[in-house]
Order: C-alpha cells, then structure tokens, then sequence
C-alpha cells in the first residue's frame, strides 16, 4: 500500500447536496478530520444535514432551481466560508459539467471527475458512439436524422420492440417503449415533447428493448496517476419507472468469466474518457447474458452501500483521498468481492397506486439496528417529506456471509423499521424480498410487472403505518385511486399517466357523457410542461399537461376526446392538490 503525500490537502469542504447523501458525506468528514459546512433551502433549514454540519449556508427557496440547482449561490457559499473543496453528492448538479468547471475555476477542488469526463458521457447519443470505438458493446439502435421517416425506417431495422430515450435523459425519465409501428409515430412526438420539457433538448433516439433484461453496473474508482479498477458489480434489476429500488452484490447471475469480461468492459470504458474518482458503468444484460453499455453515471451512486459492505471499502473517504491527489492504496489485484449485500430503497411512496409519491410529516422513525444492518437516512421522526425533492426516506442495506443469509436479515430489519405518518414502500420490498423469484435469483428488469402488479398493502400494516397520517396522504392517494377519477394507468415506457379527477358541480367522477372537464392535480407539484393550446382538439389519451411532484414525472392526459376549452396554468408554476390545471371539452 503506497499513500502518496498529499498533493492539495482539505480542510473544508461545502456539501452541495442534501438528504440521506449529505448526512453520508458530513459521517465521511468527521472520519477524515475534514470541516463539513451544509447548504440548504428555505424547506430544509431544520433538516438533519443541517443540524449535523459544522456550519450551513441558507441558499434559496424551496424549489431546486431556487436553491440545490443554483450554482452561483451554492459556489459563493463555498467562497463566502472559506472551503477549499466542493462535494456534490448525487443528482442535482453531480453531473452538470459546466458546474463542475466553475467548481474548479472559482479554485476549488471539485470531489468528482474532470469536466471533460462528465460532459463525455453526458448526452447518451454522444457517450454510446465513444463506446463504440472503445469496442464497448452498446445496444443495437438508432441516433439520427430527425424526420419521421428514418426512425420508422430504423425500427423495422431493429425490430420491436423498441425503446425511445431522451438523448440528454436521466431518471428514467422520457423514456417509452413502443411494440409496433402504428404507435410510433405518436410516441416520438411525445417523447421529443417530453424530452424538450424535462431536459430542454428534444434529441432523442431508439434503442432495441430488451425484454427481460437484468441490469447490471459495475463501480469503477481511478486516481490523479493514471489507475483505474473496478469494484465489482451491483445487480439492481428491480425497478420501477426504469428506477431501481433493491440492490446486491454480487449478482446472482454473473459467473466468474461474465463477471471478468464485464469488469474489463467498464475499465475500458471509463479509460475511453480518461476518469478519475468513483464512477458507474451501466449495462444491461439479456437472456442469452450478452451485455450491452447503457450509460456511465459520473458520481457516487445512490446504492455505494453495497459496494462498501461487499469490498469493505469507503468509498466516500477514498474519493476524497483522490481528489487530494493521493494515489488509489490498492490495485485491481487486491480488492475482492465479499459473501454478499442486499440494499433497500425506503420510498415514501404507494406501490399500490403505481408508486405515487406521498408527502406529509413522519411522526414515527425506529430505523432497524443490529450487525450487518445499516441505515443511511436524512430523516428522523417528526421531518416532513416535501413535495419539492426525490421521495427516497432512506436506504436500508444488509451483509450476510451468503445470499440467503442477507435476505434473511433484510427481511426482520425490513419488519422491524418502523415508519409512521406517511405511506411507505416498506411492505412491497418485504413482498418483493419474499417472493420466489427473487429468492431464487431470477429477477429481471420486468420483476414488478411480472409478479408485482397486483400487490396490494396487508390490511394490518395500514392501520399500523398509516392510522396516524390523516393529513396530506390519503387525500391526495384517494383522488388517483377513485377509479372513476382514472383515464390510464403506469404505462412500463413511461411516466405515469393520469387523466386526474375530472369534475362536474363540486363532485369528483368520470362520465364520457359530459361536455366539460376540469382535470385537476392529485397532489403538489410543478407543472413542467404545457403540451396543448386553448382551442387545440385532441385525442382520448394524449398527454396535456407535465406535472413534476418529487422527481417524479406525472403526465396528465385527455380522459376522451375533445378539445381545450381553457388553460389554467404555466410552465414553472407551483400547483396545489385538487387544483384546476385543464378543461377539455367533448364534441
Ligand atoms: P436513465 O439515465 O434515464 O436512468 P438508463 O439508460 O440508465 O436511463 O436506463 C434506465 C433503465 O431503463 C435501465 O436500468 C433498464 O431497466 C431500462 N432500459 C434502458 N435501456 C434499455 C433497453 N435498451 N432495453 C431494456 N431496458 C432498458
């Protein structure tokens, strides 16, 4: 093990970021003698990263473009407290080169890779043909011209189904998959609509859909001297939304030769861009175990705790230890891959109405504690989820010497994590850890669809969990449920996509027979995009309004055709539950 001497020391880092992975990188400093400062808006001047930092900046409003996703105001708090070093965590500007340059231009030390890496892999067309010629194995698809015709054209090439991505894309957001011909035209033009509202960029291509693909990544750490080695894989094939939600290492799928060649592959192709620091190359892998690059996250990963228990390496302290400019203390040779790791993704969401996000106030929070249980939570009892970030509560992940044995501790510490006032996924992760599929390794990217689609929360735990959270939740859950209310439901290719209580005289329900309708939102949240205009026919079906409510992309669609009689409300705007967004008119 050589440690090189440091070659840019920190002192005080500022904390871009919030939640669980705020609270992770402040543990991570405390450990390396390093000053935490916090950042936070106007909704989280009380919240745990704030209280746990040695100091914190108040940086805008509540909404992320007010405050997460300012990078001048978060870049003069970082000057304005002397910190010599910026860590981004995840998502908001994580992997925004332009931030990261400024980062670095305003002479700190950005904890992440160069610029250039970030905006190398940062639109998808650009990042899959740098692949391509650093002989990385990229899906069969299509990125193009732009008429109509060539992407018909390119579909039958490939064959269906087919998926259509968002070039600038993220989240799993835009995404939809179309299984013939006739709909494609349709779907293209709503994606590049979605597309231009989610990511300011209508670019978007096709990609071969691979039916019951298992995702599988494989973290990848390089150093300031030209090391680079990879950290093994995390199988993360059950999603949802193109989301993950459970994560393990190893993967129950991978034998020793599939699991050298894909490591190789995400070696080669985090080379291709010359990376430093923690990275994640992303494949997917079909039936047949032929693997294909999907994208590369230039960031820590939301599921690192995986990777940690499995190598029993911290990988928050070893990405600042590289952005000082130390060396990596190990080689490819010394890291293994121990017994096995499972991760949870505690949501406060409702997987029995196509995971609709939940807001409200945690009254209750008694996390599992124990040997080879982890918590990594940004939220203790009495904190309120907000409509304004990701409903990720917590991540819960365990170690065992084997699979069964970390499943078996998954599933008491899932039973014994108590979380009362909002509804939470914790009873469809006990099912889905439960499941004989999954027992047996078998789980694919379609799992939820597959086994899942009807599952339903035992009656006792929702007297349990949610008796006392009568304020915001049920309300805005009983507006989608209500059948009536409903036009359509999770479409795997998308968003979720509702036609939201449609109203005649103060009451709430459906009838084709009336000829206006003021479709409402469910619950809180942004409108995103305006797709139609006042006077615009449309069709049964046809997105009108993007609404955006804790990352979450929520399309609200015509119930039946008609035509807009009146819009009620704009790009940017913040919409409370129940109110009027659209009326549509029938003919
Ligand atoms: P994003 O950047 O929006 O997260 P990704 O390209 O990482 O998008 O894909 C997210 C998820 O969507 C994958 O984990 C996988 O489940 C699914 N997916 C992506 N591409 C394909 C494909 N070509 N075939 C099947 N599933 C896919």
């Amino acid at each position: 093990m050589t440690i090189i001497k440091a070659i840019k020391p920190i002192k005080r880092v500022l904390i871009a970021n919030r939640g669980e992975i705020a609270v992770r990188i402040i543990r991570a400093c405390r450990e390396l003698d390093i000053l935490p400062i916090a950042v936070y808006s106007e909704a989280d001047a009380g919240a745990l990263h704030v209280r746990m930092a040695s100091a914190s900046v108040a940086i805008g409003g509540a909404p992320p473009k007010e405050s997460y996703l300012n990078s001048d105001r978060i870049i003069e708090a970082a000057l304005k407290t002397k910190c010599d070093a910026l860590h981004p965590g995840y998502g908001f500007l994580s992997e925004n080169a332009d931030f990261a340059q400024a980062v670095q231009a305003a002479g700190l030390t950005f904890i992440g890779p160069a610029a250039a890496a970030i905006r190398a892999m940062g639109v998808k067309t650009e990042a899959l043909a740098l692949m391509r010629a650093a002989g990385v194995p990229t899906v069969p698809g299509y990125a193009g011209g732009n008429a109509e015709s060539d992407y018909v054209q390119a579909a039958q090439h490939i064959g269906y189904p087919v998926l259509i991505k968002a070039a600038a894309g993220g989240g799993g957001k835009g995404m939809r998959v179309v299984r013939a011909e006739s709909d494609l035209r349709d779907s293209l033009a709503a994606a590049q609509r979605e597309a231009v509202n989610a990511f300011g960029d209508a670019a978007v291509f096709l990609e071969k859909y691979i039916e019951g693909a298992r995702h599988i990544e494989f973290q990848v750490f390089g150093d300031q001297h030209g090391a680079l080695v990879h950290l093994f894989e995390r199988d993360c094939s059950i999603q949802r939304r193109h989301q993950k939600i459970i994560e393990e290492s190893p993967s129950p799928l991978l034998d020793p030769d599939l699991r050298a060649r894909m490591g190789q592959a995400a070696i080669a192709a985090a080379r291709a861009v010359d990376y430093v620091n923690a990275g994640t190359v992303e494949f997917i892998v079909d039936a047949t175990h032929n693997f294909y690059f999907l994208e590369m996250n230039t960031r820590l990963q939301v599921e690192h705790p995986v990777t940690e228990w499995v190598t029993g390496l911290d990988l928050v302290k070893l990405q600042f230890r590289v952005a000082m400019g130390e060396a990596l203390p190990f080689t490819q040779a010394d890291v293994t891959q121990r017994d096995h790791a499972i991760e949870c993704r505690i949501y406060a969401e409702d997987p029995a109405n196509d995971f609709m996000p939940s807001i409200g106030t945690l009254d209750t929070v008694i996390a599992p504690s124990g040997p080879g249980i982890r918590v990594d939570s940004g939220i203790e009892s009495g904190d309120a989820v907000t409509i304004y970030y990701d409903p990720m509560i917590a991540k819960l992940s365990v170690y065992g010497t084997d699979r069964e044995d970390a499943r078996a501790r998954m599933r008491q510490a899932l039973a014994a994590y108590q979380l009362r006032g909002v509804t939470t996924n914790r009873d469809f992760l006990r099912a889905v850890i439960d499941h004989p599929a999954f027992a047996r390794g078998e789980a694919t990217t379609s799992f939820i669809a597959q086994y899942m689609a009807d599952w339903q929360a035992p009656a006792e735990s929702q007297s349990n969990d949610q008796a006392p959270l009568m304020r915001e939740t049920p309300a805005t859950l009983n507006a989608v449920a209500d059948p009536w209310a409903r036009a359509d439901g999770f479409r795997i290719g998308g968003g979720v996509t509702y036609a939201i209580g449609t109203r005649q005289g103060g009451s709430t329900r459906r009838d084709a027979r009336q000829t206006e309708n003021a479709l409402m939102a469910a619950m809180p949240g942004q409108v995103m995009g305006v797709l139609v205009a006042e006077g615009e026919a449309v069709t049964r079906g046809q997105t009108l309004i993007l609404l955006e409510a804790m990352k979450m992309e929520i399309r609200i669609s015509a119930p039946h055709d008609g035509h807009i009689a009146k819009v009620h409300c704009a790009v940017g705007q913040i919409v409370t539950r129940g109110q009027t967004l659209i009326e549509l008119r029938a003919e």
